[in-house]
């Protein structure tokens, strides 16, 4: 029986197998990390393509006792972890958001749905940068991963996730190619992390997102006058006052490290699907009377010049390309304005 919890949906079409296997474009010296091999159908299309490893890691016992019936598999103590030797695969038994990721080269899964978010950005935060993930998930999720500015489906996750990678739709899969069938239909898409990585801190960067997607069709001139936000950059400015840091955070001088891209793994639970969707909470604007003081007033006055200085005070988050966003933070930055 399988566990709907834990997302337990069965590739059952060989053929559709063997398409996600050709786009993968593996080579032979790989080391491939499968997340969720279930029953191993992917997995031993993979052995069979040759690559050089596959490391696999499932979370269900009863799979891996099922992968080490179907295959003959050898279980080994290694790093005080039961690990399970199939020829060249090896299965942890785990949790993938839990335990640390082995090296890999390219990633090629048929993933659980409900850990499709943290899992994106665990990924994109695992070093040593990897060529290339392959990836079933939910076609609305995929959809999203691949929204470009105007796509009705663009949301932070679409900028989060293509500033750290190029995102590419592969495969439209229907629900009937499972077992059991899921309630959605599916899409494979490709995640190629970009080398190097944008030399942008990624806290600044989701900082400013953050703020734009809270009201993607508003404009960023009516979004920059809601009280919330400028309280919100008022505290980032005094702190950033007070550590004198701001210099040294400029765009451009901060690269993002692998720690800083982790920060992503953290920010799981707001970019989940419901959460892209706009909110129609605290439409407060901050008008001159509230302003406690000049401090305010003259940041208020920044953030305006900014936006002016950019042309955004009329544009809208929903619009916006990578290059627009990486624009604006650096006009930001150098205003003093702070998103983290
Ligand atoms: N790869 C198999 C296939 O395509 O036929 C099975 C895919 S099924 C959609 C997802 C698999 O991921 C299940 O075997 C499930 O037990 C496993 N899984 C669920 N949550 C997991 C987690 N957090 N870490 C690792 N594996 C997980």
């Amino acid at each position: 029986p399988f566990e709907k919890s834990k997302g337990q949906h069965i590739l059952k079409n060989p053929a559709l197998v063997d398409s996600i296997i050709a786009k993968a474009g593996l080579k032979p010296t790989d080391t491939v990390l499968e997340i969720g091999p279930g029953t191993g159908n992917l997995t031993k299309r993979l052995l069979e393509a040759g690559v050089k490893a596959v490391v696999a890691v499932e979370l269900d016992p009863r799979m891996v006792l099922e992968l080490s019936r179907r295959f003959q598999g050898h279980p080994l103590l290694a790093h005080n972890d039961w690990i399970l030797q199939i020829g060249q695969c090896w299965v942890i038994q785990g949790d993938v958001l839990k335990c640390d990721l082995p090296y890999f080269d390219i990633c090629v899964a048929n993933i659980p749905y409900q850990i499709s978010s943290p899992l994106t950005f665990k990924l994109l935060s695992h070093p040593p940068i990897f060529r290339c993930a392959v990836i079933m998930f939910q076609r609305e999720f995929a959809m999203r991963l691949v929204a470009q500015p105007g796509d009705t489906l663009y949301c932070r996750l679409s900028v989060n996730v293509q500033l750290l990678s190029r995102v590419s739709h592969l495969l439209k899969v229907g629900r009937n190619n499972f077992r059991p069938p899921p309630k959605v239909d599916s899409s494979v898409v490709r995640i190629e992390p970009r080398k190097p990585l944008p030399p942008v801190s990624f806290k600044e960067w989701d900082g400013l997102v953050r703020v734009c997607f809270n009201r993607k069709n508003k404009t960023l001139g009516a979004i920059f006058k809601q009280k919330r936000v400028l309280e919100l950059l008022e505290k980032n400015y005094k702190t950033m006052q007070s550590l004198q840091l701001a210099q040294d955070s400029e765009m451009g001088e901060e690269k993002m490290s692998p720690d800083d891209v982790a920060v992503l793994a953290n920010m799981v639970e707001d970019l989940s699907m419901e959460t892209c969707d706009e909110k129609e909470d605290d439409e407060m604007e901050m008008d001159d009377a509230d302003m406690a003081g000049d401090g305010r007033a003259s940041l208020k006055e920044k953030i305006m010049g900014t936006l002016q200085q950019g042309d955004f005070a009329d544009k809208r988050s929903s619009k916006l390309s990578q290059v627009d966003f990486l624009y604006s933070l650096s006009l930001f930055n150098k205003a003093g304005v702070h998103f983290s």
